[in-house]
């Protein structure tokens, strides 16, 4: 049922929140609490989505506000259950863990990404014809290019890395379409970011200015999910 599927995602992703905040912590047991009052959270606070919603996104002792953070990502991986397939499912975690901590941090965990790469070294060896792993080498050349000409301005090594891992998962049509959805999505959102810096609205609502960083980790993995959900081939690539 692709309800429970749904549901079943959520949770993880509820789980993968914890695993982002925690990171650095490398405590995943203790029990979730607020992050502003401390206080220990109830089962009913603890349910994907559902409690965000009945909590109105406050805390139900302090009033703080809590972060959209919560339910996005929850959602997110609900519907990465949905349309990824199985195999890929422990590297989407992998990607959903990164996405989080990159917007947070600015930086891509070396751990992570390296799990991710293992994971699809491991996935294209058993999916497909072997020539088309090109794609992952090619992309990783292609940002450690730009990393080592802009000097780690325009993107970081990190992004090299987590290419490799997409370009294997995903081969050369989708691998070349996720990349180059992800130099369109990040254009769209620096001229979104641009324009309403403009009228002072980031600062005031989102804590942001326009000299702060963009994280690209998110746009590449958020283009490696359209193109495999959509099987897309934007760059018209056969594989070799
Ligand atoms: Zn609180």
């Amino acid at each position: 049922m692709d309800i429970f599927l749904f549901i079943f995602g959520a949770i993880i992703g509820s789980f993968l929140n914890v695993v982002a905040l925690r990171w650095d912590e490398k405590n995943f047991n203790g029990r979730s609490e607020c992050p502003h009052c401390h206080k220990v959270l109830r089962w009913w606070e603890l349910v994907p989505v559902f409690s965000f919603l009945v909590l109105r996104a406050r805390c139900s002792s302090c009033k703080h506000k809590i972060s959209f953070q919560y339910p996005l990502v929850e959602i997110w991986t609900g519907l990465i259950f949905l349309t990824v397939p199985y195999l890929m499912l422990p590297i989407f975690c992998i990607y959903v863990v990164i996405t989080i901590y990159d917007f947070k941090y600015k930086i891509i965990p070396d751990p992570l990404v390296y799990a991710a790469i293992i994971l699809s070294i491991l996935y294209a060896f058993v999916s497909y014809d072997p020539i088309d792993w090109l794609a992952g080498p090619i992309i990783f050349l292609f940002f450690a290019a730009i990393w080592f000409f802009s000097q780690g301005r325009a993107m970081g090594f990190g992004d090299a890395k987590l290419g490799l891992s997409v370009g294997l998962l995903l081969g050369m049509a989708q691998g070349l379409s996720a990349i180059t959805l992800a130099f369109w999505i990040g254009a769209c959102v620096s001229l979104i970011l641009m324009a309403l810096s403009k009228f002072g609205f980031l600062k005031s609502a989102l804590g942001l200015t326009i000299k702060s960083e963009v994280p690209f980790a998110p746009f590449i993995i958020l283009g490696a999910w359209i193109s495999l959900i959509f099987d897309l081939n934007i760059l018209h690539a056969s594989s070799l």
